[in-house]
């Protein structure tokens, strides 16, 4: 059966995202947790019409560009206005906030000036589980959370926007936008009208709930008693903090703390996020992620880096820069490849692994977006052996072995777990590429205002 016809490749395979779009476009199809894979994914196989809007079957890079953004050039970034290092000059916002408080400056400067009527974004619902809800007054904006990393259905977002009267803004990480335009564009096209603007998260990948559970058995609370959960907030990296219904706290340093980095490690992400080339969040009018950089290491609050594809998201960061709620300085593209490294954004593993899993015969979405040829592919090797330690490590987790995974990181893995900090310390800290001319780093004058 062709993969396209229905969504059983992307059962098999366990690619879903959770966006929601199958739900949209076929009511047959219930999108829910499987209680092996500990992801969000479809019961049933549903129709063609499930299929031809699903981001873990095909995405229509160029389409939904040319879609969103007519006339403009497309380049490795997608469609790129103008690229900026800013931060929210609200140091109470700012450090609730995964980057640099840009994201809730911004909703709240829409909201307050009356050029939106709502905003569509992630909310807390109860335990692990997290919703899209409608905000409709800047003072509920700071009431979302920071970014959360674990996988959720993201169907409440496309139902807010087909419901919801009015200019609305919407905030989203690159697939779900993906599964959103895809089934507007083909089946809803009246409700593009309604989205004013959409602010995109960059996105590396989400996490199964494998990561929830293991970090569960590393630090001693049950899964099933969690009040709440987050990843950020507290300085530019941030600590995972667990809440349980009882009231216990339980934190982990996320740069650190060893069985983090084992429950959080790439092994754990949903297995689309292997072959996601969109890193860059390429239908998003604005783009905010982490400003990993040198220049930036100094922040104790943490940077965004903010990437404008349209001339309102360009308007809106200016009027936040000119009634003070942030401060910005212009950047170079360069400066998102340096800050999220060429492998994400030019989809070196991604590319290459999806040609691999096609060779051995498996579903592999087809996503070729505008940074295909821009990076030098992993080779076959490091695919290979990925691979086979992916298959390795899903199956760990489906035996629920979380504490063996943590002794396999301390032996097995020690040398690639040591590597990591070690180009870490060489290239944020020591600046090695700025020492041997490789590239040169933004002058610390430049950041004067930012904290
Ligand atoms: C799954 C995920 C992966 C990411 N990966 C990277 C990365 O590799 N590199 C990088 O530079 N940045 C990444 N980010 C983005 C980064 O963590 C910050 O979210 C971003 O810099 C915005 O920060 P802020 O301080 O402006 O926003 P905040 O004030 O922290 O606001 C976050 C906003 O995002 C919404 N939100 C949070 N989680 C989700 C979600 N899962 N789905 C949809 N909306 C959500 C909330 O509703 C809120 O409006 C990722 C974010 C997520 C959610």
């Amino acid at each position: 059966m062709n993969v396209s016809s229905d969504l059983s490749g992307v059962i098999s395979s366990g690619m879903c995202i959770g966006c929601g779009a199958c739900e949209m476009a076929d009511s047959s199809v219930k999108v829910s947790l499987s209680p092996n894979r500990l992801i969000y994914e479809p019961e049933s196989a549903g129709s063609a019409a499930a299929a031809s809007v699903c981001p873990a079957v095909s995405v229509d890079y160029e389409g939904l560009q040319n879609y969103l953004f007519p006339g403009a050039e497309i380049g490795p970034f997608g469609v790129v206005r103008s690229v900026h290092l800013s931060q929210s000059t609200n140091n109470g916002r700012n450090m609730k906030a995964s980057s640099g408080g840009l994201i809730k400056e911004l909703l709240r400067h829409l909201l307050s000036s009356n050029q939106i009527d709502g905003v569509i974004a992630l909310d807390h619902v109860d335990g692990i589980e997290f919703a899209a809800r409608l905000v409709s007054s800047a003072d509920d904006v700071d009431t979302l959370p920071g970014s959360i990393y674990h996988n959720l259905k993201q169907t409440p977002a496309l139902e807010l926007l087909r419901d919801t009267p009015g200019r609305l803004a919407v905030v989203a990480i690159p697939c779900q936008l993906e599964g959103l335009y895809a089934w507007v564009k083909q089946m809803a096209p009246e409700l593009r009208e309604k989205i004013t603007i959409t602010i995109g998260l960059l996105c590396g990948w989400q996490y199964s709930h494998h990561s929830i559970n293991a970090m569960g058995e590393y630090l001693g609370y049950n899964p099933e008693d969690i009040a709440d959960i987050s990843y950020r907030g507290g300085g530019p990296v941030g600590k995972l903090t667990v809440t349980t219904r009882d009231e216990k706290v339980f934190t982990a340093s996320r740069r650190v703390d060893f069985g983090y980095q084992v429950a959080f490690d790439r092994h754990f992400n949903t297995s689309r996020c292997h072959v996601c080339i969109n890193h860059s969040n390429f239908l998003a009018d604005l783009v905010v992620g982490d400003a990993w950089l040198p220049s930036t290491v100094f922040t104790k609050t943490g940077i965004s880096l903010v990437v404008c594809r349209t001339e309102f998201a360009e308007a809106a960061l200016q009027s936040l820069v000119d009634s003070g709620n942030c401060v910005s300085i212009q950047v170079g593209e360069d400066e998102i490849r340096e800050s999220q490294t060429e492998r994400v954004v030019f989809g070196e593993f991604a590319y290459a692994y999806a040609a691999f899993l096609r060779e051995i015969g498996l579903h592999t979405p087809e996503l070729h977006g505008p940074n295909e040829g821009f990076g030098t592919l992993k080779p076959r090797r490091q695919v290979t052996k990925f691979h086979r330690e992916l298959v390795r490590k899903q199956a760990l987790m489906a035996a629920r072995r979380y504490k063996y995974m943590k002794v396999r990181k301390a032996t097995l893995e020690l040398r690639g777990y040591i590597m990591r900090y070690v180009r870490w310390f060489m290239v944020r800290i020591l600046r090695v590429k700025s020492l041997s001319g490789q590239r040169k780093e933004i002058s610390r004058d430049r950041f004067s205002g930012f904290s």
